[in-house]
């Protein structure tokens, strides 16, 4: 699908005017900050219908992960269009199929880490230094947070096992990537999406990251048994693979939690292959790849 409204730059500023521009368009779609960054950047959650229950759509916990906030962004400008428009999605009546439900999407959860991947230097503010020191310069490799916490390692599911497993790899404080910092829940971004989640009834939740073309569905077995089946028609669409984490990534993660606080499906799609962060020019090929599985999570 051609966008008409997102930006191909996609620093905060510019994701700011593209959910404006969307809001002005399509006057059924609601936006509403549920938190504030380290650094004081809102975190939107944009809303399309209303139901008793939500499907939780979350992208850019990861800095270098950026591009994520494009296609969830592009997904909500989709479905938005299709039911303006009186067109289909998957294949449905876009209103038919969306009639009674309710859709949410976080598009960018975690803002500052973005911001450093995306504009460097800058980007890291009054933290620079100490951001430049952790990195050595490579700020487009960044994932964590202002703080140097990884988000994905801090929801609490886990977390003890995880902090173990994260010292036997050496990380042991703030760092680019996989420090969950010093209790579970203490990042406002991470916050920001459980206080959500225990706010407004979910569903189930979508996380998007990249890279790898996998889709993770499980946590233990604390899953409920319908996840197994929701995976597999996501992965039948995308033509990605369904995998069981191990080691780090399989614990403290956005997915495990909600799994394991709310004994509901949730997922983590890793979109494309290569390596981080993933080229703009691949942001078509890309979202072809998973519009179709997140456009059906939306009815499962
Ligand atoms: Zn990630």
């Amino acid at each position: 699908m051609q966008s008409n409204i997102l930006p191909i730059d996609y620093e905060y500023s510019a994701v700011k005017k593209a959910i404006d521009k969307m809001l002005s368009t399509y006057n059924f779609l609601r936006c509403k900050p549920i938190g504030r960054s380290c650094a004081g950047r809102e975190i939107f959650c944009l809303q399309i219908g209303e139901s008793d229950e939500y499907v939780l759509y979350a992208a850019a916990f990861h800095g270098s992960e950026h591009i994520t906030t494009n296609i969830a962004l592009r997904f909500v400008e989709e479905v938005c269009e299709a039911l303006l428009t009186g067109g289909e999605i998957a294949g449905i009546d876009a209103r038919r199929a969306l009639y009674g439900r309710g859709i949410l999407v976080v598009p960018l959860v975690n803002p500052d880490g973005c911001e450093i991947s995306i504009k460097g230097e800058i980007g890291a503010g009054y933290m620079a230094p100490k951001i430049k020191r952790l990195c050595g310069g490579k700020f487009q490799k960044w994932n964590a947070n202002l703080r140097g916490v990884d988000i994905n390692h801090n929801f609490d599911a886990g977390w003890n096992e995880l902090r173990a497993l994260e010292k036997a790899e050496g990380i042991y404080g703030p760092s680019p990537t996989r420090f969950g910092g010093y209790s579970p829940e203490s990042e406002p971004e991470t916050r920001a999406l459980t206080e959500l989640c225990r706010r407004v009834k979910m569903r189930h939740v979508i996380a998007l990251h990249t890279q790898g073309e996998v889709i993770y569905w499980s946590y233990g077995d604390k899953q409920p048994a319908r996840s197994a089946k929701m995976a597999e028609i996501m992965a039948a669409e995308s033509g990605y693979a369904l995998e069981v984490p191990t080691g780090l990534a399989s614990m403290g993660g956005f997915k495990d939690w909600f799994i394991s606080e709310h004994r509901k499906p949730g997922f983590t799609i890793e979109i494309g292959k290569g390596e981080n962060p993933l080229p703009i020019s691949a942001l078509p090929k890309l979202y072809d790849s998973v519009r179709e599985a997140l456009i059906l999570a939306s009815i499962m």
